[in-house]
């Protein structure tokens, strides 16, 4: 394994057969038919790998990034090399803006990539989704040619935020293996690069104080420059970094992005009920308000403004009950946030367990007739698949998914709560029952919401 890691090429041959298919999604997406369960790029792209992208975060962290073809394209570019090292760039080099440097953008961008997809059918549209996709090149070329090393996969992607959360809660983890060598190294190779061996960390980290996944790309830089062989590939338990987190690596940003992703999942799956279209049409004769216009309203409502709004108000109630042993507000909505990950999470999951294991079997006929023309390629065009998971089984398999992430949520909680107060306060037990409070409710919902009845989304 240490080997192929170290091999030049091998990020490169695992990006340029995603790079292929994605050329092949814009492609089927322009011309193809538009009837999204007969297309190839609305298929691979919301039914296979948005739902299967989920599952490699919970194991491995950052994986996608290693292989998505969106930022190897503009790489290449800018680098002017598709796996050798060359030292001058193409592009214009720029560092990204100092206030900028934080997630709001990219919660912004993701933000509105979910309610487009909402609003236009992103996901049942073979065109827009090929737009979609056109867009996100464009903007990764861009960012790519005027900022520095991969700027856009830190502050800009829209799922980049996403990823970097969940994969705290990964099973895997890219680290130093002696600290103490680093501090004695002076070349920093990790971090500059060195000659033909390698580049520098393009999300600018640095290995030897890097304690969490949240950034690190898996890019395999760092094994191929360090000289002295000090990066090691670690198995660990699920949620090592969300009970392990330094608060000096924290900030605000962060924290509102991981309870907005408490609050998306839950309405992704609410605008899948079968009432809540007519809820939509009742709300717009109402307010005489266009369409678009009340589900952006609902949608900013439901997104944000509940889960952040009772985030907010458990906080403030854990503050009351912790009586003497106080910590301060910002350090506790900080800190918290991240107990929420694990039922953000799993949630998540829960909800693509469906697309994925339910739907993802049309892959095969349509890897025949990618653009819907009629053809045969692979003799798969006219299978007729069901899946191999009963509806009663997948139900399940949600229901199980979201307790498991309530048991790592009020894990990870009791653990934050220790951090904070010490472990032998009294006061912190008292402060944790609103917290645990509105996570069983918050899985309660999501239970109910589950079971009832749910409408295709293609
Ligand atoms: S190059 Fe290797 S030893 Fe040197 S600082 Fe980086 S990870 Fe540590
Ligand atoms: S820490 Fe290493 S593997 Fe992670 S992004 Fe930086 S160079 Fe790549």
């Amino acid at each position: 394994m240490k080997r192929l890691l170290q091999w030049r090429g091998f990020q490169f041959s695992i990006q340029l057969p995603n790079v292929l298919v994605y050329i092949l999604v814009i492609l089927t997406g322009l011309y193809g038919t538009q009837v999204s369960t007969d297309n190839f790029a609305t298929v691979i792209t919301w039914i296979v790998w948005w739902a299967a992208i989920v599952f490699t975060f919970v194991f491995f962290g950052r994986l996608w990034c290693l292989m998505c073809p969106f930022s190897a394209m503009a790489e290449w570019l800018q680098r002017l090399a598709l796996w050798t090292v060359k030292r001058e760039s193409f592009g214009f080099n720029w560092k990204w803006p100092f206030q900028l440097r934080n997630l709001y953008l990219a919660t912004v961008m993701f933000l509105i990539l979910t309610c487009a997809d909402h609003q236009f059918g992103l996901v049942s549209s073979p065109l827009y989704t090929a737009y979609f996709v056109l867009i996100i090149l464009a903007a990764a070329v861009v960012v790519g040619l005027l900022f520095e090393r991969r700027t856009f996969c830190r502050y800009v992607c829209p799922i980049g935020g996403l990823i970097g959360t969940y994969s705290l809660f990964a099973s895997a983890e890219l680290r130093v293996v002696d600290r103490n060598a680093c501090r004695q190294h002076k070349d920093k190779n990790c971090l500059l690069g060195r000659g033909e061996a390698g580049y520098g960390c393009p999300v600018r980290e640095y290995p030897g104080e890097m304690d969490n996944n949240y950034s690190c790309t898996l890019c395999t830089e760092c094994i191929k420059t360090c000289p002295k062989d000090n990066i090691a590939v670690n198995v660990r338990p699920f949620a090592h970094d969300l009970v392990n987190l330094n608060e000096k690596r924290l900030g605000l940003d962060m924290s509102i992005l991981a309870v907005v992703l408490l609050g998306l999942p839950t309405l992704q799956t609410i605008v899948m009920i079968a009432p809540w279209e007519g809820w939509m049409q009742a709300l717009v004769q109402f307010s005489g308000l266009p369409l678009p216009i009340v589900f952006g309203v609902v949608f900013l409502i439901g997104a944000l403004a509940i889960p952040l709004g009772l985030f907010a108000g458990t906080i403030l109630v854990f503050r009351l009950l912790a009586g003497k042993e106080q910590v301060s507000y910002r350090r506790l909505f900080i800190n918290f946030a991240y107990a929420f990950v694990p039922l953000g999470l799993l949630m998540h999951l829960a909800h693509n367990v469906k697309h994925l294991f339910g739907e993802s079997q049309i892959l095969v006929p349509v890897l025949s007739d990618p653009f819907g023309f009629g053809w045969d390629l692979f003799g798969t065009a006219n299978l007729q698949l069901s899946s191999f998971f009963s509806k009663g089984l997948l139900t399940n398999l949600q229901f199980g998914l979201i307790l498991v992430g309530q048991g790592f949520a009020v894990y990870v909680a009791y653990r934050i709560a220790r951090k904070l107060f010490g472990a032998n306060a009294s006061g912190f037990l008292r402060g944790l029952a609103p917290v645990l409070v509105m996570m069983v409710l918050w899985s309660i919902f999501n239970l109910l919401v589950l079971n009832m009845p749910l409408m295709e989304r293609h």
